[in-house]
């Protein structure tokens, strides 16, 4: 069989398949196996979370991840992880990192292929793929062909890693549809007036509630030099479609201005001043520049106290897939079989990982959905 692609879930359905006694030629067009696992989670590689559930990916077919995800856990991971003996720790909600480096992961996946006898081809170019009573990939002068080809070539982001778009090329000349492509886990970039307003804030963080849609996350939020960033802005961007607003709660839980409502003395300083109990002074000052109550009335402070709670934006746009950590979108799975991964459409082709219409949310759901689709195709095979 031929696994196109040697990050997280090309390595895995090929070690897995390995084990069952398959023969696996994996073909990757970069020098180096599993490059974007080398610089993810900040160079520490966040390789599953504890806490997954089908509810942390999203998809146009929602259910779609269940199946795999529950023959594939956490735990299974964890245990190679162990067996390895890899040092990690939990860092926050389940998020499982090494201790030392992400190369403890590709390590792994590394020596693991080897003993499964698997053959890696690196620098190898596909130009072209077709079918006949085998699947045929031709690279320069060399041909590759087997009964099986697995789509392992992930999504557009950090085209620079060697992201292509070749695994949804090949899967609609193949007859497949793709679910349009989207940059996500990725910043948002502020309209022209908002960037004035706020690029000085570049640095500050706060705990926010970021919600579009019926979606919301709470978690940090940075600003940057063009817009907002940090673990809630890029959870909510994989499913800002756009145009809608987000929608910002800059106080969760909070009443900033409870204190200056039951006082008699109301003005600018003392609004500073309770605003700066719960913000970084930058930002403090920096709001009251451009939403100071219009008077100190009980009303204005209510109507500048619900202004914290739902700051409302549209994004310019994003920071696209040169930062994106993932691609929301790719390849429908509705044509695809959610035990197996298999085509419904072209017996023999399969697609695991990020090329398949399933993204998680960020905190080691990407990888997790990498192992659990990768090991239900490698069963089947
Ligand atoms: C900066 C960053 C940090 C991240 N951190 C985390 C994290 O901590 N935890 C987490 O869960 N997720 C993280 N992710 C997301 C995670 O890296 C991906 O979801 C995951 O790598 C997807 O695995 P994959 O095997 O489907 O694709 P990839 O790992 O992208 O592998 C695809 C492989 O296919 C190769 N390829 C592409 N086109 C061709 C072609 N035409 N011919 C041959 N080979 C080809 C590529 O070179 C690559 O090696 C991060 C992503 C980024 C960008």
């Amino acid at each position: 069989m031929l696994i196109l692609g040697a990050g997280a879930a090309g390595l895995f359905c090929a070690l897995e398949a390995g084990k069952r006694g398959r023969r696996v030629a994996v073909i990757e067009h970069a020098d180096r196996i599993g490059k974007k696992i080398l610089i993810s989670g900040g160079g520490r590689c966040n390789f599953t979370n504890i806490h997954t559930t089908p509810q942390n990916f999203h998809s146009a077919n929602p259910d779609f991840a269940r199946s795999a995800l529950a023959r594939f856990t956490p735990r299974d991971f964890l245990a190679l992880v162990k067996q390895h003996r890899i040092p990690y720790h939990e860092k926050t909600l389940g998020q499982l990192f090494c201790d030392n480096s992400a190369s403890d992961i590709t390590n792994l996946l590394e020596s693991e292929c080897r003993a499964a006898r698997v053959q890696i081809f690196l620098n190898t170019r596909i130009a072209e793929a077709s079918r006949t009573s085998e699947f045929i990939l031709r690279s320069g002068s060399n041909e590759f062909r087997a009964p099986a080809l697995i789509v392992a070539t992930g999504g557009l982001s950090i085209p620079k890693m060697g992201a292509t778009s070749f695994g949804y090329d090949l899967a609609r000349q193949f007859g497949h549809n793709i679910i349009p492509t989207r940059p996500a886990l990725v910043p948002l970039l502020f309209h022209r007036t908002d960037q004035q307003r706020y690029s000085a804030l570049a640095g500050v963080s706060t705990e926010v509630i970021a919600s579009s849609g019926k979606n919301s996350f709470r978690e940090k939020m940075l600003f940057t030099h063009r817009g907002l960033s940090g673990p809630a802005i890029l959870q909510i961007s994989s499913y800002w479609n756009g145009a809608q607003p987000i929608h910002l709660d800059l106080a969760p839980d909070r009443d900033a201005t409870a204190a200056l409502r039951s006082s008699s003395q109301r003005n600018l300083t003392i609004t500073l001043k309770a605003l700066q109990q719960f913000f970084p002074n930058r930002f403090a000052e920096r709001w009251l520049q451009f939403h100071a109550p219009a008077d100190y009335t009980n009303s204005s402070l209510a109507a500048f106290e619900n202004q914290l709670h739902d700051w409302t934006l549209i994004p310019a746009g994003t920071e696209g897939y040169e930062k994106a950590e993932v691609t929301t979108g790719g390849v429908d799975t509705r044509e695809l079989s959610s035990k197996s991964m298999e085509s419904r459409l072209v017996p023999g082709l399969f697609f695991i990982g990020e090329v398949v219409d399933v993204t998680g949310h960020l905190g080691g759901f990407n990888f997790q959905w990498a192992w659990a689709s990768a090991s239900a195709a490698a069963r089947s095979l």
